[in-house]
């Protein structure tokens, strides 16, 4: 008899579930997208020192690869996108702590920073780059950076991998373009940073010299790139993805993969 009555409860719970779902359109219940709808617009942020995934035009306009796939994920929640700038080591941070919804910024899905974070579907894949000038040193692979000087960006990837070779000298920067600068003038002897970031500064300093590297002490560097959203929020990671894909679907992810990168997507998330 007790069992009855519990599974008559049980019963009901699940039908008020299912209708509740049903009104909500199916999908589960996102606070996040919900005051993102509610505003009209998707606050995120980034770091926009990293051409050509976010940087800044001619015209003091945020764009780049990152720039135009948030605003087109944007689009498919019915709302427009508006960045807000930080370096690239305090993002995780000031989504944190509510300054924005979402970080695009060619971020490298870690497991330190899923532990912090939840990542969409991966959106991009890098290898990282060894940038130098083949007329002040000789250099082709990774251990050819000991007992020389490395600039790379503050708490990324590229800070990481070049502290784990030893005997190199890392020199961080709070952007990489300060690091590049450097690099120029010859007070670096090196940058270790994501390859396609390498190639874009490369491709207007024809001086300079890009390695494409997929080890680093005998670690795989092929790096994912994800879109974080806060961890108490689940629901927003699948509108999130699920937008991503749409912008996949219609077409729009390829042409902005040809557009910053010149080739066809070697890969589409999925
Ligand atoms: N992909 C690298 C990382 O996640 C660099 C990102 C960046 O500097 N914007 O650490």
């Amino acid at each position: 008899m007790k069992r009855t009555v519990s599974g008559h409860v049980l019963v009901s719970v699940i039908l008020t579930v299912l209708v509740v779902s049903m009104l909500a359109g199916c999908a589960p219940k996102s606070a996040t997208l919900d005051a993102i709808k509610k505003a009209g617009v998707l606050e995120w942020g980034s770091d926009p020192t990293f051409e050509p995934f976010e940087f800044i035009d001619a015209n003091n306009k945020p764009t780049g690869f990152d720039v135009e796939l948030v605003n087109a994920i944007a689009a498919k929640l019915g709302v427009t996108a508006h960045m807000t700038s930080g370096a690239f080591d305090g993002l995780l941070m000031a989504l944190d702590t509510h300054k924005f919804d979402l970080v695009c910024a060619a971020m490298t899905i870690t497991p330190a920073r899923q532990e912090k974070v939840l990542f969409s579907i991966p959106y991009y894949r890098a290898d990282m780059g060894i940038m130098f000038d083949p007329s002040k040193n000789t250099i082709s692979k990774p251990e050819d950076l000991v007992g020389k000087t490395v600039g790379v960006q503050t708490g990324t990837t590229g800070d990481i991998s070049a502290r784990k070779i030893a005997g190199v000298k890392v020199n961080s920067y709070p952007d990489i373009q300060l690091a590049t600068l450097d690099l120029v003038n010859g007070k670096i002897d090196a940058v270790v940073n994501d390859y396609p970031v390498c190639t874009a500064y490369a491709s207007t300093h024809p001086e300079l010299k890009v390695i494409d590297t997929t080890t680093i002490a005998g670690e795989d560097l092929t790096q994912l790139y994800g879109i974080a959203v806060r961890k108490d929020d689940p629901a927003f990671k699948e509108a999130v993805d699920k937008a991503l894909l749409d912008v996949v679907a219609d077409g729009t992810y390829a042409t902005l993969y040809r557009k910053y990168f010149f080739v066809d997507p070697p890969y589409l998330p999925k």
